[in-house]
């Protein structure tokens, strides 16, 4: 679309207020909202903010920053109910948002950007002729929240794995998401009930990584926010509760060469090709580097344990779910890899970026895949994990950022600025959670000694 055509449909439609958004190093979504006589202005990315008061954005001196639009993103929120949070702002009238690039004032790419970061990634896959589809799984918690309003762990249904009736106020919710989601353009592919009680899963469908991110972090706000409305907290925080299975996005990834999926060939071993099991190499050979991007917060590594279909070894299969990468059955167009790490506290725009240039350095190096094990890993013994070169994921934050530092593919795929404001806010966030006497310390040891 043109700025003309969104011009004319920001009318048409009545909308009164246009969000820009971005999103920060750590993955939650900013946005500046311009008011109707400022929507020019905004579609020629004429928009300036604050840089150094975004997290890990810049330094004081270079600060002011320009917001330019992807026109493509644009979307007209659905109405939400004013009744919460938002200062009664759908009262005043429909709101539209763009995701933007974030630009310094004379135009450049900043690089701090996360949207940048998966550019480059993007364009680096084009070079090499190829483009990388994502389709992702993310899972969530819907819990009570009591009566100040504040999120609780209480889930309110006892459902399980796609239980089907009785339908729940869960399930009523999550239809409720499904069809907004559906108004701002999302193709749903799935919605079911997961595992653990109040636990939803929704499946959209796979597009280019760059229009993936930007939906994942569309997917979250609509989430949150129609919970909200039917008082209940929406949570994407990986293991909320210990003893029960914990919210992961795996992301199936797969590469097209000119409209053909590069991954499928019937010749080859597993009905994969030669870039595929590069690929998948790939993605081993960068797990620990990768995982600090892909789970970065303390509570991730909680997730990451075993006995919850989480994954805990660096290993793939070409069936079993105790796997890091799973190729699941199909072949043909949708002939993919299944990473099952991530979760969905991620900024989806740095972890799309650090799958792809795992994947792409194993192209490029053509590396070999050890051979795939079809076994529960979870059974094997350390002696047989030990021989077939099986390893562990980091497990713990402070793990994995170290792990990451000692990925020079990753680094660098990230960036400078981005890599030291992100090891800097993890180091820190790390030190916060051991200084502290949580619970369970008071709880084994005070009476003990
Ligand atoms: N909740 C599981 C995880 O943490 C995944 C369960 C599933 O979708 N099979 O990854
Ligand atoms: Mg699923
Ligand atoms: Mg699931
Ligand atoms: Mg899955």
């Amino acid at each position: 679309m043109s700025p003309a055509e969104i011009l004319a449909r920001l009318n048409e439609q009545d909308v009164k207020f246009l969000r820009l958004q971005f999103t920060d190093i750590l993955g939650t979504t900013k946005n500046v909202e311009v008011p109707h006589w400022q929507f020019e202005k905004a579609l020629q990315g004429d928009v300036t903010f604050d840089g150094s008061a975004v997290e890990g954005f810049t330094r004081v001196e270079e600060s002011d920053m320009l917001l330019r639009p992807d026109l493509s993103t644009f979307a007209i929120y659905p109405p939400f109910s004013p009744r919460t949070d938002s200062g009664g702002q759908e009262a005043r009238g429909r709101v539209a948002r763009l995701i933007c690039d974030v630009t310094l004032p004379d135009g450049t790419a900043f690089e701090g950007d996360p949207r940048q970061v998966l550019i480059r990634q993007v364009e680096r896959a084009r070079a090499l002729g190829f483009e990388m589809f994502v389709g992702t799984e993310p899972e969530f918690f819907l819990f009570e929240r009591d009566e100040h309003g504040r999120g609780t762990t209480l889930t309110h249904d006892k459902a399980g794995y796609f239980d089907l009736a009785p339908i729940d106020k869960g399930e009523r919710i999550r239809r409720e998401i499904v069809e907004k989601l559906m108004q701002m353009g999302f193709e749903i592919e799935a919605a079911h009930h997961e595992v653990a009680p109040g636990q939803h899963e929704i499946d959209f469908r796979y597009a280019p990584a760059l229009e993936t991110a930007d939906r994942i972090a569309t997917f979250k706000f609509v989430v949150k926010r129609v919970a909200l409305e039917h008082g209940l907290l929406a949570s994407f925080l990986p293991k909320p509760i210990a003893g029960v299975s914990g919210s992961g996005m795996h992301c199936h990834l797969s590469l097209f060469r000119d409209g053909v999926n590069a991954f499928a060939d019937p010749e080859g071993e597993y009905g994969l090709s030669a870039v595929a099991l590069h690929f998948i190499a790939g993605l081993l050979e960068h797990a620990e580097g990768m995982t600090a991007i892909t789970n970065p917060l303390v509570n991730s590594y909680k997730r990451l344990v075993p006995g919850f279909e989480a994954p805990v070894n660096v290993a793939w299969s070409t069936s079993n779910r105790s796997a890091l990468v799973r190729v699941p059955a199909k072949r043909g167009t949708s002939t993919r890899a299944e990473l099952r790490m991530p979760d969905p506290s991620c900024n989806p725009y740095l972890a799309l970026a650090v799958m792809l240039a795992a994947g792409l350095d194993g192209v490029e190096q053509r590396l070999e895949p050890p051979p795939a094990i079809a076994r529960n890993i979870f059974k094997m013994t350390v002696r047989d994990k030990r021989h077939h070169r099986v390893r562990e994921l980091p497990t713990d934050l402070r793990e994995a950022v170290g792990d990451l530092e000692k990925d020079a593919v990753i680094a660098s795929a990230l960036g400078e600025h981005v890599m030291e404001h992100f090891v800097r806010a993890k180091r820190a966030e790390w030190r916060a959670y051991s200084d502290t006497i949580h619970a369970w310390e008071l709880d084994r040891y005070l009476d003990l000694v």
